[in-house]
């Protein structure tokens, strides 16, 4: 059995085909997914997924680059959602520099610091893991989450890239999301660092539709493809397939509690 932790269900690519898609997933031992909050406008569809599909939850959150002016109505509406059953965490949140000079925008630093900062505290207050996004921005994100790092129950770096920054960094309980990157050739460093990580720390995830494990790179990505990156970290870590999808099942279980 194997568990897609970061899956875009609620994305447009999929609004053909959504049934096959899992049903798909499901067939080759996926037996959970979960959607990450990303557009506030998306949020309603999500859990809609979610009730519809047993195996599939989702969190509650904004991804940094789609805060907007992170106003009241924005902050009820992540809110709100969190009485929903199938609402398992708050995330994607955190920070990402990567699509403007970080040395001249203060202001997009201050915002996003803002919101990741809001959801960070929501997360507490219910008792809810944290899926973090973090791109060109991974020193702010120690900086910030170690404010709250002994009251935070759990977090994973999704897409986990292989900067050591985010290794030994916090003393809360920290996953990390190992997807299609890991299968990638020119990401020696990711599989060099993923040596010295402790088996009870990784999760699988697709992050579909983005980031298709090889030899799909390029096309759309989906949470079939998660016996494939299972494949690929065995490979990585000279294990069998079979202790992969146990122990990156359980760290699952242990970290989203589903
Ligand atoms: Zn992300
Ligand atoms: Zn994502």
């Amino acid at each position: 059995m194997y568990i897609d932790t970061h899956c875009h269900l609620d994305s447009k690519k999929y609004k053909e085909n959504l049934d096959t898609i899992i049903t798909n997933a499901l067939n080759l031992g996926v037996q959970k997914i979960i959607i990450p909050g990303a557009d506030i406008n998306d949020l309603p569809y999500a859990a809609q997924i979610a009730e519809k599909y047993s195996g599939v939850f989702f969190a509650s959150g904004i991804h940094p680059t789609e805060i907007g002016d992170f106003d009241c109505n924005m902050q009820a509406k992540i809110k709100d959602i969190l009485s929903n059953p199938k609402c398992i965490a708050i995330g994607e949140i955190g920070l990402d520099y990567h699509y403007f000079d970080s040395n001249n925008c203060d202001d997009i630093k201050l915002a996003q610091e803002r919101a990741f900062r809001y959801q960070i505290e929501l997360a507490i207050s219910n008792n809810l893991p944290i899926i973090i996004h973090t791109r060109d921005s991974n020193d702010d994100v120690i900086r910030i989450l170690k404010d709250y790092e002994s009251d935070i129950i759990g977090l994973v770096f999704h897409c986990f890239g292989g900067d050591k920054t985010l290794v030994n960094a916090l003393s809360c309980p920290t996953y990390f999301g190992i997807g299609g990157v890991v299968s990638f050739k020119n990401a020696q460093s990711l599989r060099d660092c993923l040596q010295e990580l402790p088996l009870e720390s990784l999760i699988l995830e697709t992050d579909a539709p983005y980031l298709a494990p090889m030899p799909h790179r390029g096309k759309i990505n989906t949470p079939e493809y998660i016996p494939i990156i299972a494949t690929h970290l065995g490979e990585t870590l000279c294990l069998d397939l079979e202790i992969i999808a146990t122990n990156t099942t359980n760290n699952a279980l242990k970290l989203f509690k589903i």
